[in-house]
């Protein structure tokens, strides 16, 4: 998943970047960027495996024992536990991270009850081809659907997407991914966008993208949505293999969980 700033933050860090390499400085702008975030990237000397280096606020993605994403198994374990998902329409923008692009749906779109807590949808994005793995396999993509309870714990719902038929429900996103900067409000329906089965693995994580903070519940459906070559196409026109390399399992234990809509 990715922590979310704007394109004008991007573009901060970019004429901060800029103005450093001047030797003749250009004038200062006349809004001092607050916390500038610090560049990573997923190529080169700031890719993943210098993540760790590339910020002091980075260093679990180092030195972190539950990172995210993993390779999951052939089979999914006999289920253990069950998640219960109510999704409707949700309305919101997407915009692009600089990492990913999203839909912010704030809230709206969906809930999840998952070990007796309640989750809300924040907000879903992209990446391609997918983080998780099964077996060693990547997906062509996969969806990060981001929900926080009421205490600001996250939980990641993962969807792998392979080639295939077009999905409808995912086309206005796809489509406005093309034009982020028209701020245009897009309508998701999010149960269309989920596949009919929603068995499941589940583990404890991280956030797959700097600074790769734990304690992430992760659920990733077992069974993969379609999206169409172009749909795909499009989503990796706008970024390309922004997709974190499967790290350690370590001590943890993946476990298999069931689920129901309603
Ligand atoms: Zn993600």
């Amino acid at each position: 998943m990715s922590v979310r700033f704007r394109l004008f933050s991007s573009a901060l860090a970019v004429a901060a970047v800029t103005l450093a390499g001047c030797a003749q400085a250009a004038p200062e702008p006349t809004a001092t960027p607050a916390a500038e975030p610090a560049h990573w990237s997923y190529d080169g000397d700031t890719g993943p495996v210098s993540w760790g280096d590339v910020d002091a606020s980075f260093e679990t993605c180092a030195v972190g024992t539950d990172q995210s994403p993993i390779d999951l198994p052939a089979t999914v374990p006999a289920p253990t536990t069950s998640i219960r998902l109510s999704a409707e329409n949700a309305e919101g923008d997407v915009f692009d991270t600089g990492h990913a692009v999203e839909f912010e749906a704030d809230g709206e779109g969906e809930t999840l009850t998952f070990g007796g807590d309640e989750y809300s949808l924040q907000q879903m994005h992209a990446h391609v081809p997918s983080e998780h793995t099964v077996n060693g396999q990547p997906a062509a993509a996969e969806l990060h659907l981001v929900n926080t309870d009421a205490d600001g714990k996250l939980l990641v719902l993962g969807v792998l997407v392979a080639e295939g038929d077009a999905s409808g429900a995912l086309a206005p996103f796809i489509e406005e991914t093309t034009h982020v900067t028209d701020e245009e409000v897009v309508t998701l329906d999010v149960s269309a966008v989920l596949p009919a089965s929603l068995e499941n693995y589940e583990y404890s994580g991280s956030l797959t993208t700097p600074p790769c903070t734990e304690d992430v519940q992760w659920v990733v459906l077992s069974t993969p949505i379609s999206m169409s070559a172009g749909q795909i196409g499009t989503l990796e026109g706008v970024h390309n293999h922004n997709a974190r390399p499967t790290q350690p399992l370590g001590d943890r234990v993946v476990v298999g969980g069931t689920g129901e809509l309603g």
